[in-house]
């Protein structure tokens, strides 16, 4: 009875490691690296469990491998499975032996009925519940029917002693195992939209205020560490009060979300573009100096005077105002940074809208080599 427990325990720990690894390579990695990165999690899970079989009762030797290979099809999809499939069946097969055929067909049907979970699943359109881990765990007792195909003595004497409890712990090795990833992946999905609710904006999809802050220190921080350049460019709709009014605040959220579309097209994927508040937006541009900014803001600008929306038979225009800060090297703090923008925001909004200008602590005259295409003008810092 206790050899039963300790058992019993020791492939749940088990169980339990495969699953919490499974949970940290689901935040950690993404796309086709993911599922190869899970396939080879669980074909080594396999392979291990296999290495170290438990006599559960007398005479029965058990591994977790058929609940394994069965799991990886059925969370982690086709190329997950095969990469599982592919290191239990070469393991199975260097072990050799008068039950290999069974055991390889017993790997393949684990494969089969995962990925056809899988496909139900996903056919349905929803996410895994409860309720498929315990329908897939009714029905992999089955795979022990593989048993059949041993020599048919032999078959006779392992059905009869061996199929029962077989059967029982395939079942509750795939719902045990099955519910610690389910509780896994639910975990992660979890957090990663409490994390998207915390740092990102629901109308625009940019990264909201509050990320753009975390973002901006961070910058700052390199910036006193390493001396790496950094810009940032503020901007903010023109009369967008009377777009409001005219065409309706939905009409409104439109022009937002068209704007944020178009900084997320025109930034790098180091730049950080972000709602900051109503009508107001931010992209901060790491190792970018202010002149390079100047060409990226008059870039956004243009691209923005050019959208046309047409709703309701409504043809609307809209256009921005952009304050570039100055160069870092003039500013004490990340806090001067955004208040030389926003300076220059100011003035670009003085002096007709529509314009980029850049903030600079000393030059108050356009030099030509500054000047863009389209109107962007120089201030002095005040
Ligand atoms: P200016 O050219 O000086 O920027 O003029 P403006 O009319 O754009 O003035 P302001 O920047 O002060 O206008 C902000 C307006 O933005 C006021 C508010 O009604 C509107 N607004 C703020 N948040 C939202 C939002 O989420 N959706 C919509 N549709 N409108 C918003
Ligand atoms: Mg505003
Ligand atoms: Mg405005």
């Amino acid at each position: 009875m206790v050899d039963l427990t300790l058992t019993l325990l020791k492939n749940a720990g088990f169980m339990a490691f495969i699953a919490l690894v499974y949970g940290y390579i689901q935040v950690k990695i993404e796309g086709v690296q993911r599922n190869i990165v899970l396939g080879l999690l669980m074909g080594s899970g396999a392979i291990l469990s296999m290495l170290d079989p438990s006599e559960l009762i007398p005479g029965v030797i058990v591994d977790s491998r058929s609940t394994i290979v069965t799991l990886s099809g059925f969370f982690g999809g086709p190329i997950t499975a095969g990469i599982t499939w592919a290191m239990t069946a070469a393991y199975r097969y260097h072990l050799g032996g008068v039950g290999m055929p069974a055991g390889q067909l017993a790997i393949c049907g684990a494969v089969v009925l995962g990925l056809v979970g899988h496909y139900l699943v996903r056919r349905a359109g929803r996410s895994v519940r409860t309720s498929d881990v315990a329908m897939l765990a009714i029905a992999s007792p089955f795979l022990t029917l593989s048993m059949l195909t041993l020599p048919r003595e032999l078959a006779v004497v392992v059905i009869e002693t061996t199929a029962a409890p077989l059967a029982l712990v395939t079942l509750l090795g795939t719902a045990v195992l099955g519910l610690f990833i389910l509780h896994e992946v639910r975990r992660v999905e979890a957090e990663t939209e409490v994390r998207r609710l915390a740092f990102v904006d629901e109308l625009s999809g940019l990264a909201n205020r509050r990320a753009f802050y975390i973002h901006l220190n961070k910058t700052w921080a390199r910036w006193e560490r390493y001396r790496n350049p950094m810009s940032i460019i503020l901007i903010d709709i023109d009369y967008f009060k009377s777009i409001n009014d005219r065409f309706g605040h939905a009409t409104g959220d439109e022009v937002i979300r068209l704007l944020a579309r178009l900084m997320a097209e025109a930034a790098r994927t180091a730049d950080i573009p972000a709602r900051i508040g109503g009508e107001e937006f931010v992209i901060l541009l790491p190792n970018t100096s202010s002149r390079a900014a100047l060409s990226a803001a008059e870039r956004i600008r243009a691209m923005a005077e050019q959208q046309v929306i047409e709703i309701e038979g409504d043809v609307i225009h809209f256009t921005i105002s952009l304050g570039v800060s100055a160069d870092i090297e003039s500013h004490k703090s990340v806090q001067d940074c955004l208040s030389s923008a926003d300076q220059a925001l100011y003035e670009a909004k003085r002096s007709g809208r529509n314009r980029a200008i850049l903030a600079t602590p000393k030059v108050t005259t356009v030099e030509p080599a500054m000047t863009v295409s389209g109107p962007v003008e120089l201030i002095a810092k005040a």
